[in-house]
């Protein structure tokens, strides 16, 4: 079996955009505004040519934005949420900031993960492999960022890019019932552990010196 990577490049040089005086980046990038808007009124980029994620989904919505915008409906484009799924077996996604992300803009960050093995539909499913952690601020509650890897990784991510896209509290996560026995339940024992009160893993243990 062979894997081929490639790669991929933008195509922006001989399309004629020179001529309608769009602004093309040295990378090869078109240069646009949160509205998707490039430097020329009425002209909008969207795609792998106008953001650093190269995700369909990404693209998708830039066109939303950008066809809002043209028909006179303000919309502006954010990436705080913007969901990557590696689809191997079993599946890794990601959302938002990793811990190491956090600290490093300042937050107070602490994580709380959960094993999908103390799971019980994971049990059912025979799909005990993984975890779901969320990256919390512990000032403020806001959940900042979210890792999943096992079974329907790919799915369980879209919660938590509501989360971040809507600047939810790790409360907003635990004081939401969730049907038992789901997947989807990881979410709430991760929100759990992230607040420090376990519901079906036992605390840590305080080491004594
Ligand atoms: C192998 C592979 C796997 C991928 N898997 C995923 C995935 O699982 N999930 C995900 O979110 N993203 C994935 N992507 C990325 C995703 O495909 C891109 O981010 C997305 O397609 C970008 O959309 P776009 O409209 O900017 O460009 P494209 O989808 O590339 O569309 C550009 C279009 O412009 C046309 N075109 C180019 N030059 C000209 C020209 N001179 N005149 C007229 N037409 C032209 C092209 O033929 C093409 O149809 C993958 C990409 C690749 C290559």
């Amino acid at each position: 079996m062979a894997l081929v990577c490639v790669g991929r490049s933008l195509n922006t040089s001989q399309i004629g955009l020179d001529k309608a005086g769009v602004l093309v980046l040295p990378n090869g990038m078109v240069a646009v505004n949160a509205k998707m808007e490039t430097n020329v009124p009425g002209i909008y980029a969207v795609g792998d040519i106008a953001s650093k994620w190269w995700l369909a989904h990404v693209a998708t919505h830039q066109g939303v934005v950008a066809a809002s915008n043209a028909c006179g409906v303000p919309a502006e484009m954010h990436y705080d949420a913007v969901p990557a799924v590696i689809y191997t077996h079993p599946e890794a996604a990601n959302v938002g900031l990793n811990l190491a992300q956090a600290l490093a803009q300042g937050y107070q960050a602490v994580v709380g993960a959960f094993p999908f093995q103390a799971l019980g539909k994971s049990q059912a499913a025979l799909q005990t492999e993984g975890f779901a952690q969320i990256v919390i601020d512990r000032r403020t509650g806001q959940v900042l960022g979210a890792q999943v890897v096992g079974h329907e990784a790919a799915t369980l991510i879209a919660q938590m890019a509501i989360a971040i896209a809507n600047e939810l509290t790790v409360e907003s996560i635990s004081e939401t019932i969730h049907a038992h026995p789901t997947i989807s339940e990881a979410w709430l024992e991760a929100a759990y552990m992230a607040q420090g009160s376990p519901l079906h893993l036992p605390p840590k243990k305080i080491r004594k010196s």
